[in-house]
């Protein structure tokens, strides 16, 4: 079995992810809590949350790389439901491991990136300003697609149920924004785009998809974020050779 140290595995994975163009970012991205010094398994999960600690401490992970850390501007006490939380992860000395925003948006692994390409739609520039910066991309489809043929796509690769508003135009240009991205929604007409895809719906971005005649689909925020750290679990893999696992906690949402 191969292992590697916490101290060298955590500062390949922060300049891989790039966590330092994300500076300002909510979360605090990187190691969020120290467990064990060597890792020999990583597990891989969207929210950091107490049965995603349970299962990783049944199945001996070391190493958890999680989306939506514990640790964000406002953690202000260890008490109740966060103690508890903690608590699981001090007990069987696993480390967490939070990649936020830099996951949304680097372009080999983070989640927009991956879903374009498990779509088939080339990647043609950066999309979605959000907090000063782009945090995704929009692309071209190789043919035109209706928006349920595309829909039905997107449903297969993610194991999930889209809910789709059409505003009459055929699917070509795809802008995405990944989890609760709607409010990328304003600069559909910068970019020409004709559809939308992002994880959570919002009652906001319906009349301004009307207006512009821009489709809106909304795949579930949780199931746009699982293929982040599934591409990152694979860099620890090949580079690593550690064992990895997901583990699945999907919410419907
Ligand atoms: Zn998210």
């Amino acid at each position: 079995m191969k292992e590697i140290l916490l101290d060298k595995l955590v500062p390949f994975l922060d300049a891989e992810l790039r966590l330092s163009d994300f500076s300002d970012d909510e979360s605090a991205n990187g190691l969020q809590i120290e467990g064990r010094a060597t890792v020999r398994k990583a597990g891989l999960a969207v929210d950091a949350c107490d049965y995603v600690f349970r299962k990783a401490a049944e199945k001996k992970i070391d190493f958890l790389l999680v989306h939506h850390g514990l640790i964000w501007g406002g953690l202000k006490t260890l008490r109740g439901m966060m103690g508890q939380r903690i608590k699981t992860l001090l007990d069987s000395e696993i480390s967490l491991y939070a990649c936020h925003l830099p996951l949304d948006w680097h372009p080999e692994y983070g989640n927009n990136a991956q879903l374009l390409k498990l779509l088939s739609v080339k990647k043609m520039g950066e999309f979605g300003r959000y907090h000063g910066r782009n945090i995704s991309y929009w692309g071209r489809t190789s043919k035109e697609y209706s928006l349920d043929e595309f829909t039905a796509r997107i449903d297969k690769v993610l194991n999930t149920r889209s809910a789709a508003i059409g505003f009459g135009r055929k699917v070509r240009t795809v802008g995405v924004v990944s989890g609760g991205g709607w409010f990328a929604i304003n600069e559909a007409e910068k970019y020409g785009i004709d559809t939308f895809l992002t994880g959570e719906p919002s009652h906001s971005a319906y009349t301004l998809a009307e207006e512009m005649k821009v489709n809106l689909i909304f795949a579930g925020h949780y199931a746009t974020e699982t293929l982040g750290v599934k591409a990152a679990g694979k860099v620890l893999q090949k580079r690593f050779g550690l064992t990895v696992e997901f583990i699945d906690h999907p919410t419907g949402l």
